[in-house]
């Protein structure tokens, strides 16, 4: 008998429970040691900064969802690895500290946001890395949008999570804008680099530049934050950008205590170092995969950190586990790039294909977008779950009451 052990059930490590839960042999044991309750798309966190998510239709409860999809969730944080004894510790929700033995380990916890150090940002910015942030988030935004006066959001990082957000917040203001108990609210969407999404291709930009100045959003490139304190930032040429609220979206690093934890390699940003199977350089029966890992591509190039990436990684390593555990030999993981999509509010979406040679935008760029999660609703529920999902949704849009 083998125990599997996933740590963060997230884009990739809940993909993997559920396929290796529900194809593994009975006597082995699949766990996914996970500090939340429920899982929640990452891609769609600016939404529920935005008060925009609906969660009975687009989360799930791991607990219930493993009971279902044959694997155990052990609901606690990872916080270190005693290799020599093949075992985790973790720290439950209560505090108490446990240890769980493993034969097979996969590190999928993920990133979080990277604030370059820049002096005051983690005391006065909100960040988007966990689900209890977002909601923290909508709790503040949804003050601000009752307050009936004109406020101000500054928002660091023009990447896809800041451009995300900075939609989402434009759209939903614009809704609420012939009631006279909403605020206005001016968003400022700050930009180290001389073009927003500045790793896309140029094309890709502009489109997503011109579709956030319809939605009036303010965009500041060529600026760089050098210090951030309570409703004001200041750029590095002296200039104060006053805000009521400020999100840092610049950047992402795996977290701190991930750095050579139990031994392992990691790189500068303190992802784990893999080889092309995704086995750890330093331990055979640790994997790592998805933001927290270092997976490198033929070219010396490496795996890019987003959901597309992670969600195919899973699948092939789940696959590969399944053939390991049959004693056959692991396959390198090989990433094909489709592209990028990025949602610029709930009818609007702009993508890259072909190697970015061809750039997409409109209301079925949308879809594309959505089927990204739906196709990691299938993997993790099936076919027949998602479908019917769906299904509710459309019927919900439809039916309630406004
Ligand atoms: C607002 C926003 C918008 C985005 N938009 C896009 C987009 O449009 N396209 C795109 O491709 N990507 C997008 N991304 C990035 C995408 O979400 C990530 O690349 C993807 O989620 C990475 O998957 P992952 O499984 O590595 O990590 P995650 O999905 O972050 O999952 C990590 C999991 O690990 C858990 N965890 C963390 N620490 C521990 C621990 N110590 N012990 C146990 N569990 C732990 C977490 O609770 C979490 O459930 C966006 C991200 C954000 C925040």
């Amino acid at each position: 008998m083998s125990r599997i052990v996933i740590v963060g059930g997230g884009a990739a490590g809940l993909e993997i429970a559920s396929l290796l839960g529900r194809s593994v042999n009975s006597q082995d044991e699949v766990v996914l040691v996970e500090g939340e309750t429920h899982h929640y798309w990452k891609p769609r966190f600016h939404e529920i900064a935005a008060g925009t998510f609906d969660s009975d239709l687009d989360s799930l409860c791991y607990f219930s969802h493993g009971a279902k999809n044959g694997y155990m969730h052990y609901q606690a944080w990872m916080t270190d690895i005693e290799r020599s004894e093949k075992q985790l510790v973790l720290r439950k929700p209560n505090g108490e500290v446990d240890k769980l033995a493993y034969d097979y380990l996969v590190i999928a916890i993920g990133a979080i946001s990277n604030d370059f150090a820049t002096l005051g940002a983690k005391e006065h910015c909100l960040f988007l890395d966990t689900p209890a942030q977002a909601r923290d988030s909508w709790h503040q935004i949804s003050t601000l949008l009752r307050s009936g006066k004109e406020r101000s959001i500054n928002i660091v990082g023009a990447g896809a999570t800041g451009l995300e957000l900075a939609a989402e917040l434009a759209k939903v203001s614009a809704k609420l804008a012939n009631n006279p108990y909403a605020a206005t609210l001016n968003i400022n969407l700050i930009e180290a680099a001389d073009r927003v999404l500045p790793n896309s291709p140029l094309k890709m930009s502009q489109q997503a530049q011109k579709r956030l100045e319809e939605y009036n959003v303010n965009i500041l490139l060529n600026t760089r934050i050098a210090s951030v304190e309570a409703h004001r930032m200041t750029t590095s040429d002296g200039k104060i950008l006053a805000a009521d609220v400020q999100f840092w979206a610049a950047g992402i690093k795996a977290p701190d205590w991930l750095k050579n934890i139990g031994g392992l390699q990691s790189n500068h940003a303190n992802q784990l170092i893999v080889e092309q199977t995704l086995a750890t350089t330093a331990d055979p029966s640790i994997f790592s995969l998805g933001d927290c890992a270092a997976i490198p591509q033929v070219g010396g190039t490496q795996v890019p950190p987003k959901a597309q990436a992670a969600n195919r990684a899973a699948v092939h390593l789940a696959k590969n586990l399944v053939a390991h555990l049959e004693g056959k030999p692991l396959k390198p993981f090989v990433y094909k790039d489709g592209g990028m999509v990025v949602a610029i509010g709930h009818d609007f979406a702009i993508s890259t294909m072909m190697n970015d040679r061809l750039v997409l935008k409109g209301r079925l760029v949308r879809r594309l977008y959505d089927t990204i999660f739906r196709l990691h609703q299938k993997t993790v529920s099936g076919l027949f779950t998602m479908s019917r999902l769906i299904i509710i949704k459309r019927l919900k849009c439809m039916f309630k009451p406004a």
